[in-house]
């Protein structure tokens, strides 16, 4: 579904992605793993049209998208959810849904903001709450439900455990794998190695912008070389 060949991106001076190359099949859930400052969220910002590669390319359903800005990347059916999370935070919890939508001009609005309270219902319950008195999990059920309302054939995660407790981590992991069950494609990036590959269908290494090692979750899970660099 989507393919990235030999990406290259800078920030003035620092290329901050050498070279990393991966594909993601429909219906699989694939993680980027690797340190900090590997360049992993470089990478899902250059394949959401807000960063231009120096060389490579983007393909996504056959088409190359890497010249196209964002919102056409979002209309050819790819939504990013950030890192951070990136609400408004003085705006309810349903107008932030809303704004996932903003693109669409079709009548499953309101159904798919129902999908998405069935998904989340303490979300439903307090829609009409500000989104910035939320705790941070339920800050990112509302960004994941706002990437979900653009209706994304894939959707990209950036760090969605990120600042949260264990049990609020298996809730989000639960729900990731809960909609890719449902037919949505996911591309994640995680620092949280040992959740991420072991819900990962498929998992890719980023070291110092270039992708190293890759396989199943699982395989890189066993990886002795994984488990001492990220797994401790
Ligand atoms: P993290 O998990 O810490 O976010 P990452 O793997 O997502 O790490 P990136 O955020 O993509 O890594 O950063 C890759 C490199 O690019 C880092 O060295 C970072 O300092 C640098 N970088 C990121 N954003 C900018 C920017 N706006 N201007 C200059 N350098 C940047």
């Amino acid at each position: 579904m989507l393919e990235v060949h030999g990406l290259s991106v800078a920030y003035g001076a620092i290329e901050a992605v050498k070279d990393v190359s991966f594909t993601v099949a429909e219906g699989q859930i694939v993680c980027l793993v690797g340190a900090n400052g590997a360049g992993k969220t470089t990478t899902l910002r250059t394949i959401s049209g807000l960063l231009r590669p120096s060389r490579g390319e983007i393909i996504f359903q056959g088409r190359p998208i890497h010249r196209l800005p964002a919102h056409e990347v979002l209309a050819a059916g790819i939504a990013h959810c950030p890192e951070g999370r990136r609400l408004f935070s003085g705006l309810t919890v349903e107008e932030n849904l809303l704004l996932g939508a903003h693109l669409r001009r079709d009548r499953q609005i309101e159904s798919d903001l129902a999908r998405v309270y069935d998904l989340f219902p303490v979300l439903g319950e307090r829609r009409t709450q500000r989104a910035g008195l939320f705790s941070g999990g339920e800050q990112q059920m509302v960004a994941i439900g706002r990437a979900m309302m653009a209706r994304p054939k894939l959707v990209m995660f950036d760090e969605p455990t990120m600042g949260l407790s264990p049990i609020m981590i298996q809730r989000i992991m639960d729900t990731l794998a809960l909609l890719r069950d449902q037919g949505t494609t996911i591309l994640m990036v995680e620092q949280n190695a040992l959740a991420a590959l072991t819900l990962a269908d498929h998992g890719h290494v980023v070291d110092l912008g270039r992708t190293t090692l890759q396989g199943p979750g699982e395989h890189l899970l066993a990886d002795p070389r994984i488990r001492e660099a990220y797994l401790g």
